[in-house]
């Protein structure tokens, strides 16, 4: 007997509907992601963003539109495990064992990989000391907060996550120095409004980290001004790295999925099955007969739709494949 129906990989936008559909399927599953949020690309890429092309929500900030994703998905209960990055789908006698964070952990009948662009890398700068001290004063998140209390921090990059995390530091934080390497912000403009109107944060622009120094913790950065080559050092209590992510397209080692020829995108059928029976693709990592499927929220919503139909009658071959009008549900 195995632990789940269906284990869904990724909870970004296709993972969280497919859960909730799920529910509406009465799937017994459990949806694995990676990182310590769900939603995907829109924490992480564009959080501050207006979404105007859901059906029947003309307008919506991209973090509001995740937490009503969330808030659907949890709609019966289906469980979500954060922190739970698959590292391999292994074939068994009646179905998979799923691999996470590299132990053997549940198995499950069937498995739907919406992986995305794959799991979130922070871009690094590539500086020396920058792997010397991870952990140890020089990070890619803030986490928590509180750690950043009458600190020195310098927070390096440009766009959103940068100026976001300057912002909310500086509830905390003794001084903030936002370092970015060109002479342009890349940030909405409200975001930057504040932090350049906030007398606690300083902007050096121009300006790359070329050191990080100290002994057990940081205490020391390289600046090079990138219009006159010359170099400084800046004393600082903390840093934090934030000039975006890297997508990496997955790999489970135990199965040979079929990838399109860029080696990006899961080759599915029309009912969103792989080559391997059982595993189903959906989302902005599958790809129909190598065409591409357009990567946006509403096609990878009804995609999800169908697959999860389509994953319900190979569960159950009795079911039907249409499951009903939600609107007929009492719930
Ligand atoms: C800047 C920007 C603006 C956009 N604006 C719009 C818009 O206005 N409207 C619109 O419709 N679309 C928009 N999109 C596109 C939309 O965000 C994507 O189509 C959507 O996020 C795809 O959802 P997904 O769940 O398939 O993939 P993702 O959002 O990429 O989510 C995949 C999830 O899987 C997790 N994951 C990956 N590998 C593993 C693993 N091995 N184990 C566990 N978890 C894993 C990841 O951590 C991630 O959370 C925008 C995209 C960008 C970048």
């Amino acid at each position: 007997m195995n632990d789940y129906e269906l284990v869904i990989i990724g909870a970004g936008p296709t993972g969280l509907f497919a859960t909730f559909l799920s529910g509406l399927r009465d799937i017994k599953s459990i949806t694995l992601e990676a990182l310590d949020y769900t939603g995907g690309q829109i924490p992480e890429l564009y959080p501050e963003k207006t979404v105007y092309d859901v059906q029947g929500i003309p307008r919506i900030n991209a973090m509001e539109l995740r937490d009503k994703m969330y808030e659907q998905a949890k709609m019966f209960n289906n469980e979500i495990a954060l922190n739970s990055k698959v590292t391999d789908i292994i074939q068994s006698s009646d179905g998979f064992i799923i691999e996470v964070n590299g132990e053997k952990k549940y198995t499950c009948r069937a498995v739907l990989i919406c992986t995305g662009i794959g799991d979130f890398e922070p871009r690094k700068i590539g500086c020396p000391g920058e792997n010397e001290f991870y952990h140890k004063g020089v990070d890619y998140t803030v986490k928590d907060i509180k750690r950043f209390s009458d600190k020195t921090v310098a927070v390096i990059g440009g766009g959103d996550a940068a100026l976001d995390y300057a912002n909310e530091l500086a509830d905390y934080a003794k001084k903030i120095y936002v370092i970015h390497h060109s002479e342009k912000f890349k940030a909405a403009e409200k975001t930057l409004k504040n932090a350049l109107s906030n007398n606690k944060i300083q902007v050096i622009m121009n300006t790359s980290v070329t050191k990080i120094s100290g002994d057990n913790y940081i205490k020391n950065i390289t600046l090079k001004n990138e219009i006159d080559k010359t170099e400084k050092n800046m004393d600082i209590d903390e840093m934090v790295i934030a000039i975006g992510h890297i997508g990496k397209a997955n790999v489970f080692k135990s199965v040979k999925l079929e990838t399109n020829a860029t080696g990006r995108n899961i080759m599915v059928s029309q009912g969103y099955e792989t080559n391997i029976k059982g595993i189903y693709a959906v989302g902005d990592i599958a790809t129909i007969e190598g065409e591409a499927i357009h990567p946006l929220i509403a096609v990878d919503g009804g995609d999800a739709y169908n697959a999860i139909n389509y994953i319900k009658k190979f569960l159950t071959p009795n079911a039907s494949i249409f499951g009903g009008h939600s609107s007929n549900l009492n719930i």
